[in-house]
């Protein structure tokens, strides 16, 4: 037996499920944002991480699984994806030739050594979007209301979007200066890490979590108070983006993030579940103005969010966001004998090409013991295919809820099942309002009270109102 490495974590079965769930769906609002799919290696240059992330922040200074290859090369495995990101965007000369913007999204694992806990792991996984090379405060308001969506769309509501500026560079560098001053008079009161940061950046010290630091930080000087007339514009701009969509956000004046190439606004989204857990922010992002020029493109700036799936996939566990995830087999196939073997074999290809989930049992079993095993898969139906039904064509086919049981042609079988599952499927549909499923829609009443109206024997949804 090995254990698992620290920090790490199997994602299998129902939780697999769970996390490509998410991802379709933050990729369907990236691509509804016509973002494209940007794929880039785990492994970069470790130079890349000092240059983007930056040498002050916690992750190039002590999170890094770094490590040199056996041709001498520095290596890191990725502890972010943005700066890949771009660095394939410059490599591919993509500022060149594309129009601007350059709109990217991604998914895939992320490393940092940190302590684990609670939505803190060494490998976990992003997905991110990157929209670069304009310039345009409308652009990060866009960039934000993307990953809000996404949040929507995920089924979350109450999310807190909490937003802050770190202005431009003017504006940066006289609040550090103010920044030292203040801290400089704190600072022996003040955590070892704290003291580091006023050295390497005194912004991150606004980020401790230490709660006699953080009494310290309440009443530090406020990055408001030091904006230039442009980030000021800039940031009431995207402020006002977010009033007209109607998306709620706090502003935040702690809110810092800890990579050092964010310039201008930056976000996160958190979230605390109905069982009141909270894992962090479940997903954040900023505006970075010099990024990639220090990766050897253009002065071009860009904005971009990464969700974590992991806090994600918790919260949407803890509050029942999966609801729309059936793991059920729709159709269990219990061949007896040889020749059924075979002949199940295309019966549930025949089902699975047009959409239904099936598996077979193609291990000579009893029929209690197939039984079993269909309701260990939460099969809806069963089809009982021996010797006669070959002989016959046509084939049992039983309800596992209802035990019901009847026998059904081979032509008729997919037809059948259209019936019984698209029914099944349409239960949370709204009312079909008149335009009545089963056919007759002669048969419907206008207000949709139509439930005595239909036939019994048809899969009119209206009776699932
Ligand atoms: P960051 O790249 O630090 O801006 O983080 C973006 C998102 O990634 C966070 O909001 C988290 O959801 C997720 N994340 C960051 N670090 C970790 C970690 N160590 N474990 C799990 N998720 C993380």
């Amino acid at each position: 037996m090995f254990n698992l490495v620290k920090g790490t974590h199997d994602v299998i079965l129902e939780e697999a499920e769970k996390y490509s769930y998410i991802e379709q769906i933050l990729q369907n609002t990236a691509q509804i944002f016509n973002y494209k799919e940007f794929r880039t290696p785990i492994i970069e240059h470790s130079e890349l991480f000092a240059r983007s992330v930056g040498d002050s922040s916690d992750i190039v200074r002590k999170e890094m699984y770094t490590f040199e290859d056996k041709g001498g090369r520095n290596i890191t495995l990725r502890p972010e994806v943005t700066a890949g990101i771009v660095r394939s965007m410059v490599n591919a000369k993509l500022f060149a030739l594309q129009d601007y913007p350059v709109k990217a999204y991604y998914t895939g694992p992320c490393f940092r050594y940190e302590r684990p806990q609670q939505g803190r792991y060494r490998q976990f996984n992003q997905f991110g979007v990157e929209c670069i090379g304009i310039t345009s405060p409308h652009r990060d308001a866009e960039v934000i209301s993307m990953g809000y969506d996404s949040l929507i769309f995920l089924g979350f509501k109450d999310v807190t979007l909490k937003i802050n500026t770190l202005g431009d560079d003017e504006s940066r560098e006289n609040y550090k200066k103010a920044l030292k001053e203040y801290f400089g008079k704190h600072l022996e009161n003040m955590c070892s890490d704290c003291k580091e940061r006023y050295e390497l950046n005194v912004l991150r010290i606004l980020d401790c979590k230490v709660p006699e630091d953080q009494e310290i930080v309440k009443n530090a000087p406020k990055i408001s108070d030091f904006l230039s007339e442009n980030a000021k514009n800039s940031f009431e701009t995207i402020k006002r983006d977010l009033d007209f969509l109607g998306i709620p956000y706090e502003v935040d004046e702690s809110l810092v993030r800890g990579l050092d190439y964010y310039s201008g606004v930056v976000f996160e989204f958190h979230y605390v579940s109905s069982k009141g857990k909270s894992y962090g922010a479940i997903g954040a992002g900023g505006h970075y103005g010099k990024l990639v020029a220090e990766v050897g493109g253009p002065e071009v700036e860009g904005c971009g969010y990464a969700f974590g799936i992991e806090r994600l996939a918790s919260v949407m566990n803890d509050d029942n966001l999966f609801e729309d995830l059936s793991d059920n087999v729709d159709i269990y196939l219990m061949p007896l004998g040889e020749r059924a073997n075979a002949a199940s074999l295309g019966i549930a290809n025949y089902l699975r090409v047009s959409g239904y989930r099936c598996e077979i049992c193609l291990e000579n079993k009893g029929m209690s013991q197939m039984f079993k095993k269909a309701e260990r898969r939460n099969a809806l139906y069963a089809i009982i295919i021996g010797d006669n039904e070959l002989e016959n064509d046509e084939y049992v086919i039983k309800n596992l809820a209802s035990q019901e049981q009847f026998k059904v042609s081979s032509d008729d079988l997919l037809k059948t099942f259209d019936e019984l599952l698209n029914f099944e499927g349409k239960k949370e549909t709204e009312c079909c309002e008149g335009d009545c499923c089963c056919g007759d829609d002669s048969k419907c009443d206008s207000d949709n009270d139509h439930e005595e109206n239909c036939d019994e024997n048809k899969s009119c949804c209206c009776k699932n109102k």
